[in-house]
């Protein structure tokens, strides 16, 4: 039960992105949660980079593409995402006809942000023989204006895919463009946005911790700068990595990328030691302040009173659902999903 009554949940979403009201401290959040899921035949789904009690009520984990693909799939009348919001958009835009709702409207993305859709038409219209690659962390008006959506786990591949004198922009991240463009060969031209989490990661940083782990393998996610991804002995999406560790033979890991995947690694190899890569500030951490935003609390109370919702023009979501469309196509022919 919440200990304040809420008369109107919309305007109070409205001044806070969220529904700012206290709950019973005594509440058992876990079981209010799984009762609700039962009620209102709902499904959590939840990004690796959530905090470690979101990602234990969830009834699927996972990175950019399988939430997507989740997303697409699930039969449930009420999608809670407990993510960012332009992945909630995804699932929306794959799924109009469920109430999609998010824990916290302001859970947003400095990638996503970093690539207003006004600008980038502009950007467009200056190569107009080329085509749109977009990775999926980015806003509907963007993947609007995109030829094909991929993920850090696909994008590789699609590119591959695509003939050698194709012209392509690639978009918004650059640091996952140039990755691309190093593993491919190819001359992608790319938007100028990043990652703020991926970006802060200290080369000088990183060295003097592997000194003194000198068995550690450093892991990184594509998202990280050139120099730190020199550094790294594997490279992949956060389920690639996740994946890796379970195979590979090392007990020890440096991890490059934001730390709430630590949560699951952790759980698939309890007797292996993994170590979050410093970044370059005085602060510790590597979390993403937008993912952490969502907290168990406002999971509940999205839950409840089905706010905030996400909702969309028409239009837009079309517009946005055939480059995504595609990718999905060109995952499951390359045996991805
Ligand atoms: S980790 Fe980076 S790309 Fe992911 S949501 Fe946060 S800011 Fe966006």
């Amino acid at each position: 039960m919440s200990t304040t009554l809420v008369t109107d949940p919309k305007l109070n979403v409205e001044k806070n992105g969220f529904l700012d009201i206290e709950l019973d401290p005594e509440m058992d959040l876990f079981a209010e949660i799984e009762r609700l899921k039962k009620e209102k035949n709902a499904i959590i789904l939840a990004h690796y980079y959530q905090e470690p009690d979101i990602q234990d009520v969830a009834d699927y984990i996972g990175d950019s593409l399988g939430l997507a693909q989740k997303a697409q799939q699930t039969q449930a009348d009420l999608i809670v995402f407990a993510g960012v919001h332009f992945m909630a958009e995804t699932a929306k835009i794959l799924n109009p006809t469920k109430k999609v709702v998010i824990p916290d409207l302001k859970a947003g993305c400095s990638l996503s942000d970093s690539c207003p859709p006004p600008l980038f038409a502009q950007f467009k219209a200056q190569h107009p023989d080329h085509l749109v690659i977009s990775y999926i962390n980015c806003s509907a008006g963007i993947k609007a204006l995109s030829d094909i959506i991929c993920t850090s786990s696909n994008a590789q591949q699609i590119v591959e895919s695509l003939p050698k004198e194709q012209k392509i922009i690639f978009a918004p991240d650059k640091n996952l463009g140039a990755y691309i463009n190093k593993a491919t060969g190819r001359n992608m031209v790319l938007w100028d946005g990043a990652c703020m989490v991926h970006e802060i990661f200290s080369v000088e940083k990183i060295s003097k911790l592997k000194l003194r782990h000198p068995n550690a393998k450093i892991i990184a996610h594509p998202e990280c700068e050139e120099p730190v991804l020199r550094l790294a002995d594997y490279i992949g999406s956060t389920t690639q990595l996740l994946k890796y560790t379970e195979k590979d033979a090392a007990t020890e890991y440096i991890v490059a990328t934001e730390t709430g995947i630590l949560h699951q690694m952790m759980k698939s190899n309890p007797q292996k030691t993994f170590i979050p890569a410093p970044p370059n500030n005085s602060c510790a951490c590597n979390d993403c302040p937008h993912m952490k935003r969502n907290t168990l609390e406002k999971i509940y109370l999205c839950m409840e009173y089905e706010v905030p919702e996400i909702t969309m023009d028409e239009e837009l979501r079309l517009a946005a659902k055939k480059p995504i469309d595609r990718m999905l196509e060109l995952s499951a022919q390359f045996g991805l999903i």
